[in-house]
């Protein structure tokens, strides 16, 4: 055919499994604050889910030397033996689990090893329950993978967590995995011992449901809070549990993209097979800074800890002095969960009628500067997520603001 013959281009079909998922609600936020501090507005963007801490000096000076060595080069397919050695190690002394180095997977962060568990065992229709609110990704990652995310409550005065017999009643045949995530995004809620002990009863009930447990804010916990997580607590579920972690929000390195998983060898053997057809080794760089944050000194956890705790004190007082909103303390990650219900069915000066935490959260975007994300996101309504990882100053500041523009409502 000449090019002048060319057929006209045909519009570009998305896949069915993509078909029905956006770009995510928050990046969606993030773009429009974005535009409006192009604009040349003061926007607070309490958005984002990364500290605002930067990667510790001992990691990156770990990462320049792996660099002038030459670790430049393809790895081990799902990290290097001295890597799964360091996570190993990590899990013996912070957790008490015992793994072996095939027990274990690294990936381009926790991202992508649930992304891998997930293709690596869902077939088209298969179930996976998730507590709302949830983390908005792993609702898109199971359509992704052919399967169906049947929500869960995780009510209000039930502290957001997993009621033992919601989780009984929602369990069929069909169901695959049950994700929890503790501490949580977005509640900051954590599971304590008893909790999971009662959860693990319904699970040991039910021998086909998988268990993916997610600790990746492990290390941002409060107040003295004992940390748990599941194949501790219940080892006759460790050969059905995968525990996922990583050093993106601990160590302050979402952008090096380390992620880690352990679990059965079978498991980790196919999430290998996804992995290795799609990134194959996490960055050989990286993998070299994630020995050093693992192995090296920990004491930069302690002191980001207190800084966070600070803040989250700061905003919750904060947030409960505002007439019509509540929030609970959390206990972890490095997030506010707070309920807008006594602001909404009133109006702006504008005129803008509030009906939902959406609405709400619109408003206060686009009429005073600061970005919070709606708690429709993250399949609880109506609430609205903080995300204190920002300095005590711009906190004290969005939270006047907030003050001040709940208090022109009628
Ligand atoms: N799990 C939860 C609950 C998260 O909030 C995040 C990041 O926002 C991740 C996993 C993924 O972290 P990463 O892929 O950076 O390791």
């Amino acid at each position: 055919m000449s090019h002048s013959e060319a057929a006209p281009a045909v519009p570009l079909r998305r896949a069915q499994r993509i078909a029905r998922i956006e770009v995510s609600g928050i990046l969606r936020i993030g773009a429009r604050a974005a535009q409006l501090k192009r604009e040349g507005r003061d926007v607070i963007v309490l958005g984002a889910g990364e500290p605002d801490f930067d990667t510790p000096t001992n990691v990156k000076a770990a990462a320049v030397r792996a660099i002038e060595a030459g670790e430049t080069k393809y790895t081990q397919l799902d990290g290097t033996l001295a890597l799964k050695s360091a996570i190993a190690a990590k899990f013996q002394r912070e957790n008490g689990l015992e793994f072996g180095l095939d027990q274990i997977t690294a990936g381009a962060g926790a991202k992508q090893v649930i992304h891998n568990a997930l293709m690596a065992t869902l077939d088209d229709g298969d179930e996976v329950i998730v507590v709302t609110p949830y983390w908005t990704s792993y609702a898109d990652m199971i359509a992704i993978a052919g399967g169906v995310a049947v929500q869960v409550p995780g009510r209000e005065e039930n502290n957001f967590l997993l009621d033992p017999a919601d989780l009984e009643a929602a369990i069929t045949p069909r169901t695959h995995w049950l994700m929890l995530n503790s501490p949580s995004n977005p509640s900051g809620a954590a599971y304590d011992e008893a909790r999971l002990r009662a959860i693990a009863d319904v699970l040991l009930r039910h021998p086909h449901v998988w268990l993916l447990s997610d600790d990746i804010y492990e290390h941002l916990i409060y107040d003295g809070f004992a940390f748990k997580t599941m194949a501790q607590v219940e080892p006759r579920l460790a050969d059905r549990t995968l525990t996922v972690n990583g050093l993106s929000k601990a160590y302050a390195m979402t952008g090096w993209r380390l992620g880690y998983g352990a679990g059965p060898r079978e498991l980790i053997a196919a999430i290998a097979v996804v992995q290795s057809q799609s990134t194959s080794n996490p960055c050989s760089v990286t993998q070299a800074a994630a020995i050093e944050a693992l192995n090296g000194p920990q004491d930069v956890l302690a002191e980001r800890r207190e800084s966070f705790r600070r803040r989250r004190d700061l905003v919750v007082d904060a947030l409960n002095a505002i007439p019509g909103i509540r929030c609970r303390r959390p206990e972890g990650a490095f997030y506010t969960y707070a309920n807008c219900a006594g602001v909404l069915g009133k109006t702006t000066p504008g005129g803008r009628r509030l009906e939902t935490d959406t609405d709400f959260c619109a408003w206060l975007l686009d009429e005073h500067d600061v970005a919070v994300v709606p708690g429709t996101i993250f399949g609880l309504a109506p609430y609205f997520r903080i995300s204190y990882a920002s300095s005590e100053e711009q906190l004290r500041t969005a939270m006047q603001r907030i003050a001040a523009a709940v208090a022109t409502l009628a």
